[in-house]
Parts: structure tokens; C-alpha cells; sequence
């Protein structure tokens, strides 16, 4: 299997050095040839209105949301924006292939990231039963989920911070940035139609 890792801007090298450690073969996307190999992609933290500008830029609208339409797609924080129908608020480029309403910066500016830990029945392995560290950086909300969407995790207070719609997956934290890999292995889980 290869997983693209888009790679326009953000923390794609973060996701790249995971799927290496896991034994995966990742590759960076920037342009709509990148894809041609690719089974299945994630979609990192950063900005999301610069990684919509530049998808436009490099005419990758289309290839993406055709790849989203029937292959695993990951969003991570940023990533889960631009794979949203909708974000409250804001008009800019978003591949809108996913049935959720997200909150750009919901807790708030960047003195207001957070980390936490959460239980996420989900990504648990028999050998790992831990809660899941979730970092939030700037991080969006899943305000409303369609109702093919699944809730994977939440906050103690009920506010939606993962969820999954068949071969689509969104998280408003970053998996990427700690040392557990089990949201990627349940990605590659999922990409390999195991889960
Ligand atoms: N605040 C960013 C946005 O709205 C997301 C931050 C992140 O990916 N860590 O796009």
C-alpha cells in the first residue's frame, strides 16, 4: 500500500515520518500527478485557507475531490476543514466530499491550544488500551455530523473531535505530532478495507 501525503503546506513531514516507522510506503502529493499511485492520503494540520488556496494553484480541486469520492481520505485539524461540507463562518476553498459542519478555531488563538487525553474505543489494540494524547492546536470543532457519519471521539463535554463516514476520516486533534501510532495504524486499517 502507499498513502499520499499531501503536501502543500503543514505538517506533512510529521505524517510521512509515522508511515515510515509503521513500515508504509508514503509519498508527498503537490501536484495531480503525485496521485496517480497512491491508494489512499492524508491530509495534514496547517492553515486551511492556504492549503485551499494552493490546491486551487496547483488544480488539484478536482483530482481531490475525485480521489476523496471513492479512496480513503485522512484529515487531520486543518486537513478535517478542507474535507468538510461546510465550516461555519468562513468562505474559502474546501473539498466539501464529507458530511460535517466544522468551527474553524473553536477554543479560541493559538494561547488557547490544549492537550488531552481521550478515549477512543476506536484505534484501541489489544496490546495498547491507553487513551489517546490529542493535541489541539487552533484546532476546529465538528459542530454537526451527518447521519452516515460516525462519532469515534469526543470531549467530556459531548463537543465531536473525530469522526468517520465510510472511507473518509477527520480528526480535530494531531496524531501525527505524538509518538502513538495508533490512529494511523487504524487509517491503514481502514484503507486496506479491514475496519
Ligand atoms: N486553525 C487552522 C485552520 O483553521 C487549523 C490549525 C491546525 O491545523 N493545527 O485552518
Amino acid at each position: 500500500m502507499t498513502i499520499g501525503v499531501l503536501a502543500l503546506q503543514g505538517d506533512f513531514a510529521e505524517h510521512i515520518q509515522i508511515l515510515a516507522h509503521v513500515g508504509v510506503r508514503a509519498v508527498e502529493v503537490r501536484l495531480p500527478r503525485d496521485m496517480a499511485n497512491i491508494d489512499a492520503l492524508i491530509i495534514p494540520g496547517g492553515e486551511s485557507t492556504t492549503i485551499g488556496k494552493l490546491s486551487v494553484a496547483f488544480g488539484l480541486m478536482a483530482p481531490l475531490c475525485q480521489f476523496a469520492s471513492e479512496k480513503p481520505v485522512w484529515g487531520t485539524c486543518a486537513g478535517a476543514i478542507f474535507l468538510a461540507k461546510e465550516s461555519t463562518g468562513h468562505d474559502q476553498p474546501m473539498l466539501q466530499v464529507m458530511d460535517i459542519v466544522v468551527q474553524r478555531n473553536a477554543f479560541g488563538r493559538q494561547v488557547d491550544s490544549f492537550e488531552t487525553d481521550l478515549d477512543i474505543p476506536a484505534v484501541k489494540t489489544p496490546e495498547n488500551q491507553h487513551p489517546v494524547h490529542a493535541v489541539f492546536i487552533r484546532a476546529p470543532l465538528i459542530e454537526r455530523v451527518g447521519k452516515d457519519v460516525e462519532v469515534l471521539a469526543s470531549l467530556p463535554d459531548g463537543r465531536i473531535v473525530a469522526a468517520r463516514q465510510g472511507h473518509l476520516l477527520a480528526t480535530s486533534f494531531h496524531p501525527e505530532l505524538t509518538g502513538d501510532d495508533r490512529f494511523h495504524r487504524y487509517f491503514i486499517r481502514m484503507a486496506a478495507g479491514l475496519t
